[in-house]
């Protein structure tokens, strides 16, 4: 390929957003694509309000009270645990931002890739969960701590896994094996986003322990949805470390009919040839497909009501190698997530209704899409309020309040009026004591 028909580096999002467009639509009737499990929806099916929420945050405040709060101020008929978590300082995103309500501490910094329940080792291979550092959260099996309150409520629960599979500690010494391989063939030490390590997803001891913490939610806590934002692949291009060379997704890519070695020596020759490019988006996306239905297949077969849900961590997912209509499949619903109004800016409305209107339009009228709604910061009852109705006008299923730890009282207030504002039905609040 002609290095004159490459674009200008690195590529710009639109540049981005038409390869993997066209290689979504090359592959949409490819016959390794199975129909997934639709989860029922419609009209007549509930509006989700749904609300993530921390181990540390259940430990200081207490599974009760934070459920009768989010049930007051948010009346929210669906709460999920982020069961595994990045690295990351709370409250985020301000550096120096406190706690509005935690009784027992200002801030906290959360440790990477740890899980905040106790394992079934029997459901492990090679890679178990790695638990907390600090016995205040290693003795608490925190789901199902939350699933017990939630059904007692009769709330829909859940538990996400957010962005870091295996911590980067275990991925440069115990897991080195795992680690993903740049376009040289070496293993890559560090991407775009520093703290992340991401095992290949091709490599079968990854999508093992991505299926073992799928069926340690679903059979030992009975879980109503498993949600993952998983970044498998770091967002950077092939000259910046992305994507995988590795022996298992050379093997993977013969399986799906692409040939990743001769993907991998155009690179080597010309790193930002476009149509090397095409087909390496491409490779990560199926490889993402791959991933995920493995996870799919094996939660479904031990309990085919389970919703699993994609959370596209921002509206750049696509640089993680996502492709919604391709992953569409695999997957029951999806949670998409942009924040905005949390910056206080009325301004930028439009923008989020316009990337839900695009979402609903490219997965069809009838798969579940639950907007994420910002909560926090600057967020105005005026902006949660609009937020909430851009939800249901984009044909939404539903919205994620985030977050409950970094939201004030009076904000997370605005989700329970927001709600009745929209003319959306909500349930009276009635204390569970
Ligand atoms: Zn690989």
């Amino acid at each position: 390929m002609s290095a004159s028909l490459a674009p200008a580096r690195p590529f710009n999002r639109r540049e981005f957003l038409k390869l993997t467009a066209a290689a979504s639509t090359a592959t949409m009737l490819a016959p390794w694509l199975r129909a997934g499990q639709p989860v029922a929806t419609g009209p007549s099916h509930p509006f989700e309000v749904a609300a993530p929420l921390y181990a540390w945050d259940i430990h200081d405040e207490g599974v009760t009270q934070i459920l009768d709060n989010l049930q007051e101020m948010c009346a929210v008929t669906s709460v999920y645990l982020v069961g595994v978590m990045h690295p990351e300082r709370r409250p985020f995103p301000d550096p120096n931002g406190t706690y509005p309500h935690n009784p027992r501490r200002h801030s906290y910094q959360t440790e990477d890739g740890r899980s905040y329940w106790l394992p079934d080792v029997s459901l492990y291979g090679r890679v178990k969960p790695r638990l907390s550092d600090h016995d205040w959260l290693n003795r608490t099996d925190w789901l199902h701590v939350l699933v017990e309150e939630a059904r007692k409520r009769g709330l829909k629960v859940g538990v996400e896994f957010s962005h870091t599979l295996i911590d980067a500690e275990r991925m440069r010494n115990e897991f080195t094996d795992l680690a993903q391989r740049n376009i040289h063939g070496q293993v890559t030490t560090e991407g775009r986003i520093k703290w992340l390590q991401p095992p290949c997803p091709n490599n079968p001891a990854t999508s093992d322990y991505l299926r073992a913490i799928g069926l340690d939610a679903v059979v030992n806590h009975d879980v109503d949805f498993v949600q993952s934002c998983i970044m498998s692949f770091d967002p950077g291009m092939p000259d910046q470390g992305g994507g995988c060379f590795c022996a298992y997704c050379k093997r993977a890519a013969k399986t799906i009919g692409m040939d990743l070695n001769k993907i991998q020596s155009v690179l080597l020759a010309d790193v930002h040839d476009s149509a090397a490019i095409a087909e390496w988006t491409l490779f990560r996306n199926r490889s993402n497909v791959l991933f995920y239905r493995q996870l799919s297949d094996g939660i479904h077969a031990r309990k085919p009501t389970v919703d699993l849900r994609y959370n596209a961590p921002s509206p750049s997912y696509c640089y993680y190698g996502v492709d919604l209509a391709l992953l569409r499949p695999v997957l029951n619903s999806v949670r998409l997530t942009s924040y905005v109004e949390q910056q206080g800016k009325p301004e930028l409305m439009a923008g989020k209704r316009q990337w839900l209107e695009e979402r609903r339009r490219e997965v069809g009228p009838d798969f579940p899409l639950i907007a994420a709604l910002g909560v926090r910061l600057h967020a105005t009852e005026a902006l949660v309020e609009e937020g909430i109705r851009i939800a249901l006008e984009t044909g939404m299923n539903g919205i994620t309040s985030g977050h409950y730890d970094c939201a004030t009282f009076d904000q997370l207030r605005t989700v329970r009026s927001g709600l009745v504002a929209a003319g959306i039905p909500v349930a009276p609040f009635k204390t569970h004591a």
